[in-house]
């Protein structure tokens, strides 16, 4: 749990799909709509990064645990770059993963 990063709650979601053997990992459409004032939109992609990220990195820049399911509602921060891609440091977590909910719910007291 890195708690010094600003963890957005904005109702961005991943889907899984199992195919065959396969787990296959997308990103819900962006809450935001991918435009430019929202905090996911990304000047260097001209697009959300946290669909970017999960389409590029799956499950990789995950740190939470929460059983298996269709539509999981993730916290995503970040860090380096606004221009370049490439530059940005990614993470998320499961909202119902139970240490991020414990220590969400101590900070929004
Ligand atoms: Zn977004």
């Amino acid at each position: 749990m890195i708690t010094e990063l600003k963890w957005n709650v904005d109702g961005h979601r991943l889907l899984l799909n199992i195919s065959k053997t396969e787990l296959v990992v997308a990103p819900n459409i962006c809450p935001h709509g991918n435009v430019p004032d929202s905090p996911c939109y990304h000047a260097g992609i001209e697009s959300c990064l946290v669909n970017y990220f999960i389409n590029t990195y799956g499950l990789e820049t995950n740190h939470g645990v929460v059983p298996a399911s269709e539509n999981i509602e993730i916290a995503w921060a970040m860090g380096g770059s606004p221009w370049d891609i490439d530059l940005v440091e990614f993470h998320m977590i499961p909202v119902a993963d139970p240490h991020f909910a414990d220590w969400l719910a101590s900070v929004s007291e």
